[in-house]
């Protein structure tokens, strides 16, 4: 018997060659691969077009017509086959420039075909490129309307017989091949009964070939919600078994520590946000399970001081701390940062990085394993083998997207006993990828900045501006203030991006000459020492400019510096720019940020560069950023089988996916085994995706 694993060439009308192409150009080895090849679109075999109607602007469009002239022109590269399809009010030009042979026998004077495709206008007349073209009978088109799947293809696939609609073709047929029965229903009776989703097979059916739009739009809704609320049980699922399961140490009390340091060290009120956050880790660390935390604050939320108090926090409580950073640039500025707030406090804090000198690192490994030092500020270095901590209790990773999940996962093995994990990122992540990407976390939001920010003023400016650029940073250093100047990475080649920066620091140079002015460069080619003695000066106001390559992008904290300007900013991403911007604006002071751009931009660069001009708020340019890009290149989010949805989108589909959330939650938490009746389909489904599921627990 067939089954959705049966291979596909076993389907009627496959066989091996086709088989092999299938598999090879779409992915396609099984009939349930076939089956969840999904149409792009349906056409409605009544709604034939006029070719009058075709407009320089109008896009797919379907119309019906007399093969009137058939011709071979050119050769070589350039042979293409055109031919004129004349209906009652014009003519349309067809032209194939593959698979000529194929489709030439297919094609003669006189016959009536029905055509399908996108228009465009070549010479002043309307063109079609390599229709989808059928033979056109009059009669079909009266009575009911049919709906016809048309589904994507491959060039291959088409010079070879399967175009959109011979793979409709073959969907027919695994539609009679395969039982209801292969298809059972996954979702508990209630939900389908309270959302109004129509049956699994019949889903399947009617995405393929829907009677009536109204059906289409029926099944789209069912399987795209099967999509997110499976993904979502299976989030939830992990979460649970990882509270079930884990067990983690106990911060059971807030010590002097926190309490001396909260009192009278504080250097500002903490804001709404960074209080709630604080209470949620305190909760979080003192149940006795690990905690596994994903904090998400804008750029400027004041996550530091979060971080801060939580390792006080595991200070009290006679266990260690680390912090990580991605770069040393940034460790060694927490680490100065979180010193000089500690100096008056009985801890110690030690910062190791790859370029701590060895009689210092040997000192601060031993500190380490004999417990003597509580905390330590890091770069990837904290998580080497030959570094032993005595009682390891809490990890915090900052600006986490440089941070891989598996380094992050070499933490738990240095203690017996998992640490508590808190993530902390900068880059917003929109909501519904969060949700998706993120879900088995635990997961904070710090929304709130602290007071008195002013947001950062953002303008455009093409590069021949540039001179009055240039005399608007003299205007800002002559009121005391600092600017930095951003150079791009040049992806090709670190000698070319080396290169523009030494351009540009020439061209810094001879608008503010040194001795008046002093300047500082960071690049990723300095040796560490260099890089920091340039930073240090800068965060001294020792120099007034720092013209570097993006190694500054995350955290650096200089709230002096009050004017950013980023050369070639069509260069980079949003999310980029997003932090480079976040420099500036971190004092009280009236901050800049000027994009300069060449004068010519694609339309993606100067919507980036539209929305960084018109908005401070990280959330909205990632959602912004999401849009543009899609799901699968935002920064910040794992690389995430969780995010290849087939049907769902992250971006067109937010309410079903909080519908899915919400819904997921509630199951799971009333019964987190599924082992109720109402829920053994379900419980049976998820076991047979069980490579997808990675839930081993139940069984
Ligand atoms: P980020 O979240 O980007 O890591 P930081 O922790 O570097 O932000 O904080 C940015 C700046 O805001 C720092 O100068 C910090 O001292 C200051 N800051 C943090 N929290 C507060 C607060 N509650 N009130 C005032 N300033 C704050
Ligand atoms: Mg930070």
């Amino acid at each position: 018997m067939y089954n959705l694993d049966t291979p596909i060439e076993y389907l009627k009308g496959v066989g091996p060659v086709r088989g092999d192409m299938l598999r090879k150009e779409l992915n396609i080895f099984t009939f349930g691969d076939l089956l969840n090849h999904f149409p792009l679109r349906h056409l409605d075999k009544t709604s034939v077009s006029r070719i009058a109607d075709i407009k320089p602007d109008t896009d797919y469009i379907q119309v019906a017509g007399v093969i009137v002239h058939v011709e071979l022109t050119g050769a070589g590269r350039a042979k293409r086959l055109i031919a004129h399809l004349k209906d009652s009010t014009g003519t349309l030009e067809l032209t194939w420039f593959q698979g000529i042979s194929w489709v030439q026998k297919a094609l003669e004077v006189g016959q009536s075909k029905l055509v399908y495709g996108k228009t465009g206008y070549f010479n002043g007349r309307p063109q079609m490129v390599h229709p989808e073209m059928e033979a056109f009978n009059n009669l079909a088109v009266k009575g009911k309307p049919v709906l016809d799947p048309i589904y994507p293809s491959t060039e291959k696939l088409k010079v070879k017989g399967l175009n959109g609609r011979q793979l409709a073709k073959l969907t027919e047929v695994l539609l009679q091949t395969i039982q209801p029965a292969d298809l059972p229903e996954n979702l508990p009776d209630t939900l389908l009964q309270s959302l109004r989703l129509i049956g699994r097979y019949e889903a399947f059916k009617y995405i393929h070939f829907p009677p009536t739009p109204t059906d289409y739009d029926a099944a789209l809704r069912r399987l795209k919600f099967e999509e997110l609320f499976i993904a979502q049980v299976r989030l939830q699922l992990v979460k649970v078994q990882r509270h079930q399961t884990s067990r983690g140490v106990i911060f059971e009390k807030v010590g002097t520590l926190f309490n001396d340091f909260y009192n009278h060290y504080l250097p500002f009120e903490l804001t709404g946000a960074q209080k709630r956050v604080i209470k949620e880790i305190r909760i979080d660390t003192a149940r006795g399970k690990q905690m596994n935390r994903l904090l998400q604050g804008d750029v400027g939320s004041g996550k530091t001081m979060v971080a801060l108090l939580s390792m006080l926090l595991a200070a009290d409580n006679g266990y260690q701390s680390c912090m990580m950073a991605p770069t040393e640039i940034l460790a060694q500025q927490h680490f100065n940062g979180l010193s000089d707030v500690l100096k008056d406090l009985p801890v110690t804090i030690k910062l190791l990085t790859g370029s701590t000198k060895a009689a210092e690192r040997k000192a601060t490994l031993a500190g380490l394993q004999d417990g003597s030092i509580q905390m330590v500020v890091g770069t990837h270095a904290v998580i080497e083998d030959k570094v032993q901590f005595a009682n390891l209790g809490l990890a915090i990773v900052d600006e986490q997207h440089r941070f891989g999940v598996a380094q992050r996962a070499r933490l738990w093995e240095k203690a017996s006993l998992p640490p508590h994990v808190l993530v902390m990122t900068a880059t917003p992540i929109p909501r519904t990828l969060a949700m998706t990407a993120y879900g088995d976390l635990d997961y904070s939001v710090m929304d709130e900045l602290p007071p008195g920010r002013q947001p950062i003023h953002t303008v455009h400016r093409n590069e021949m501006a540039r001179a009055s650029v240039m005399e608007f940073v003299r205007t800002e250093i002559a009121k005391g203030r600092q600017a930095y100047f951003i150079y791009p990475l040049i992806e090709e080649s670190e000698k070319l991006s080396y290169e523009s920066l030494m351009e540009g620091v020439e061209q810094v140079k001879s608008y503010f000459p040194e001795p008046k002015y002093w300047i500082s460069m960071v690049h990723g080619r300095q040796p560490a020492d260099q890089k920091e003695m340039n930073m240090q000066r800068f965060v001294k106001n020792d120099t007034q400019i720092m013209v570097s390559t993006t190694v500054i992008e995350v955290g650096v904290n200089v709230p002096n510096a009050t004017v950013m300007v980023i050369e070639s900013s069509e260069k980079f991403g949003l999310s980029q720019l997003h932090q480079l911007r976040g420099r500036v604006g971190r004092g009280s002071e009236k901050s800049y940020c000027v994009l300069i751009t060449g004068s010519k931009l694609s339309n993606e660069a100067r919507e980036r560069i539209k929305i960084m001009c018109a908005t401070n708020d990280g959330f909205a340019i990632a959602e912004k950023d999401l849009e543009l890009r899609g799901p699968g290149d935002i920064e910040g989010t794992r690389q995430s089988g969780a995010l290849n949805f087939k049907l769902a989108s992250l971006i067109n589909d937010k309410a079903m996916l909080e519908v899915a959330k919400e819904q997921a939650e509630m199951l799971v938490t009333s019964d987190e085994n599924l082992s109720l009746p109402q829920h053994e389909r379900l419980r049976h489904y998820l076991m047979s995706q069980k490579g997808k599921t990675g839930w081993s627990k139940i069984s």
